[in-house]
């Protein structure tokens, strides 16, 4: 099959968007948690082929370049701006790669910028840094060639017109998606609904939200968002329980920690116990493509097999779909005839 756009691809049915490459590689042993800057791409690119591939396979219907904290600012911080270019184009040429090896349809490939940690609305000066950070990010994925560029997890509205202005000045499609913290408004006062209203308006092709929120505290504003949005509309949560009271993983709780943290919260390397199993998030995927939400995934903490549940919920069959759950011929919990049906008595008692 030819490869499609990905607003065709929009038109036709719903895109599923793999992402939470940072945690995912962190736990592969690849990346450090706490700096939490994409080198992967650069030191142990295999790893990083075989975690987009890993997406891919899962249900991704893009491979999403893992340039997220890839900037100027961050590389400045680790004190390494040289390696700020070569690292963005290596993750886009990598992705574009793995693109290719899927067996039906080549995946999209889009290039990714995201929330700078420096920008503040009242200071000129740091908008336009922002801006030029972004716009030699957004000329580097036009010479590698991506398909679009998704700018992500912006807690401010105004930096993310920033992000959609100069993806559109190189003439790309954008997927725009904010990231609200527990306020449950962005940092400059703007509502998400509110923001996602004016980047569609201005357009970007998709808005929406991704990361710091589960599906229960993510969904009621993509409730709001799908009301005010005539264009499309993203979702991609964080795969963890959070509640009205802790609506973000950045301070979830988890009452049954026995031992002492290290880290403050058990955000970013204790967030295990709370994960949602897979069934949930699937719930949550049927739900919020019935909402008509159009381009659904999963951000931070999100594994291949919970992001094939989410492809399979939205109607999609996942190039691994064929290693989905069957416990049909389990030993215990089986049905099938071939099975040694005394162990079948012991159910109940493994
Ligand atoms: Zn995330």
């Amino acid at each position: 099959m030819a490869k499609r756009s990905l607003e065709q691809r929009l038109k036709d049915g719903t895109v599923v968007a793999g992402e939470g490459y940072l945690f995912e590689l962190e736990r592969r042993g690849y990346l450090q948690a706490g700096t939490f800057v994409p080198e992967v791409a650069l030191e142990n690119p295999d790893a990083l082929k075989q975690t987009y591939r890993d997406f891919m396979n899962a249900g991704s219907d893009v491979v999403l370049a893992f340039t997220y904290n890839a900037h100027r600012e961050k590389m400045r911080i680790i004190g390494k701006e040289e390696v700020l270019e070569p690292l963005n184009r290596q993750a886009i040429r990598l992705a574009k790669e793995v693109a290719k090896e899927h067996p039906t349809e080549e995946a999209l490939v889009a290039g990714n910028i995201s929330n700078t940690n420096i920008f503040d609305p009242e200071d000129r000066e740091s908008v336009e840094k922002v801006r030029g950070m972004f716009a030699e990010m957004i000329g580097w994925c036009k010479e590698e060639g991506v398909d679009y560029v998704n700018g992500e997890t912006f807690y401010y509205h105004e930096e993310a017109v920033v992000a959609l202005e100069e993806i559109q000045k190189h003439g790309l499609p954008a997927v725009i998606t904010m990231g609200l913290m527990g306020e449950n408004i962005l940092r400059d006062g703007y509502t998400v609904e509110e923001s996602c209203r004016l980047l569609s308006e201005k357009g970007a092709l998709v808005v929406g939200m991704n990361c710091f929120r589960g599906p229960d505290t993510m969904q009621p504003y993509l409730e709001k968002i799908r009301g005010e949005v005539d264009g499309y509309v993203a979702g991609l949560p964080v795969p963890y329980r959070t509640t009205e009271e802790h609506p973000t993983f950045f301070n979830l709780p988890d009452g049954g920690c026995s031992c002492h943290l290290p880290t403050e919260t058990t955000f970013p390397t204790s967030l295990d116990p709370l994960y949602h199993n897979r069934y949930e998030i699937a719930a949550w995927a049927k739900e919020a493509k019935e909402l008509g939400i159009n381009y659904i995934g999963l951000c931070c903490g999100a594994s291949p097999a919970m992001l094939r549940e989410v492809a399979e919920a939205a109607g999609e069959e996942a190039v691994n779909s064929k290693y989905s759950p069957d416990m049909e011929k389990h030993f215990l919990f089986g049905k099938d005839d071939s099975l040694n049906q005394k162990n079948l008595n012991y159910r109940g008692k493994a």
